[in-house]
């Protein structure tokens, strides 16, 4: 049996999300049709914007479903009748992307060595500008965990007259996640974080609030994104966050109990963003010398699946861009592992890591002798 520690990449499928699914796949229909089917499929993704639009306390025309995350969030921030974008520099990378790609002035905030966005600098940046921002800051960072001061940042943004996006994607299911109390104007989520299927997103938009559409067709999702609705993948998602979000998650305490083995069994071990607020169920750690492509390689042969958290391209590792933007040094992040709990997750996983990385940390001693 595998060991699945990489929940922050993909949650396996709820249940609840399969049982969903199924329904809707069976039922058939497109929703925009108004003979029988057509009414029946249209209900089925009403229900799940409702659904969903209650786990966020929201009233449900402002859920906009798109096709991925990625999506979400390249519809708020080319959307956006704005006229400068403002991001942290731990955005995600279709967020910088998508904020590139649009052609205005970007401007990057630093975060502190710990991974969290410099309000200061913030502010300066929305004082010095020229024109109308939108500043788009995650809840909380898909490497490290590190959740981000969202609420102060959106009081900040609002007093300059700027817009604020965040990208939930990574926080909603693992932490309590309120639309209204963060104060924000935009949201992003996806449904395979929470254990819905992949290929299914939603943004949240305030009341008041217009874009400009980016995917042009029917006037599906009151005009705001063309295109027949993925009618299972939306059921699946709503489903999937309601158990996400109604359920005390013990995550934490399996967390607390990897961390304080690995403390114990490799005394060096740095784990990044400790000292702030993070996801309950991440621990992104390195230990000196141990290289993390060879560390995850083996621990996949042995049966474990985690991420490093590094970026491939053209054949070239590099490290993390998160933890080069927290100053970490080239060597450690070349030893970064990021272990992500979720629903599936037991204390059996935990021990049969600690024995398999007590393994690899003797091998890795031996060979450096
Ligand atoms: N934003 C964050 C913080 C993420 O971690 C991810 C996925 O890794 C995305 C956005 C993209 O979501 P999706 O995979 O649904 O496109």
């Amino acid at each position: 049996m595998r060991t699945y520690l990489d929940h922050n990449a993909t949650t396996p499928l709820r249940p609840q999300a399969r049982a969903a699914m199924l329904e809707a796949l069976d039922l058939g229909g497109n929703p925009s049709s108004i003979y029988a089917e057509g009414r029946a499929a249209r209900a089925l993704v009403e229900k799940a914007r409702k659904t969903l639009a209650d786990q966020l306390g929201v009233i449900p025309p402002m859920v906009i479903f798109t096709g991925v995350g990625t999506e979400a969030n390249n519809l708020a921030i080319k959307g956006a009748n704005v006229d400068r974008i403002v991001i942290s520099a731990v955005e995600h990378s279709c967020v910088l992307e998508a904020a590139n790609a649009t052609g205005k002035p970007v401007e990057i905030v630093p975060v502190t060595a710990d991974g969290v966005i410099d309000l200061e600098a913030l502010e300066k940046t929305l004082a010095s500008g020229q024109g109308k921002a939108l500043v788009s800051l995650m809840l909380a960072n898909n490497e490290t965990g590190a959740i981000q001061p969202v609420r102060d940042a959106a009081a900040i943004a609002h007093d300059h007259d700027a817009l604020i996006h965040t990208d939930a994607v990574q926080a909603l299911g693992k932490i309590p996640v309120n639309f209204g109390l963060l104060g924000v104007d935009l949201m992003t989520l996806s449904a395979h974080k929470v254990g819905g299927p992949q290929g299914t997103g939603a943004l949240i938009l305030r009341d008041g609030i217009v874009l400009e559409k980016q995917i042009h067709g029917g006037g599906q999702e009151l005009g705001r994104r063309g295109g027949t609705e993925n009618v299972a993948g939306i059921a699946g998602f709503a489903a999937a966050a309601k158990a996400a979000c109604e359920k005390e998650s013990d995550i934490k305490a399996l967390r607390d109990l990897l961390e304080s083995k690995l403390q114990e069994t490799s005394p060096g071990m740095t784990i990044f963003s400790a000292a702030v607020e993070r996801l309950p169920n991440t621990t992104y750690m390195a230990l000196k010398g141990l290289a993390a492509q060879t560390t995850l390689i083996n621990l996949d042969l042995e049966g474990i699946a985690v991420s490093t958290g590094s970026a491939c391209s053209s054949g070239k590792v590099t490290g993390s861009r998160v933890l080069a933007e927290m100053g970490v040094s080239d060597a450690l992040r070349a030893c970064a592992l990021r272990i992500s709990f979720g629903w599936t997750s037991s204390e059996a996983d935990i021990e049969k890591f600690i024995e398999t990385w007590q393994q690899l940390v003797a091998r890795g001693n031996q060979a450096a002798a």
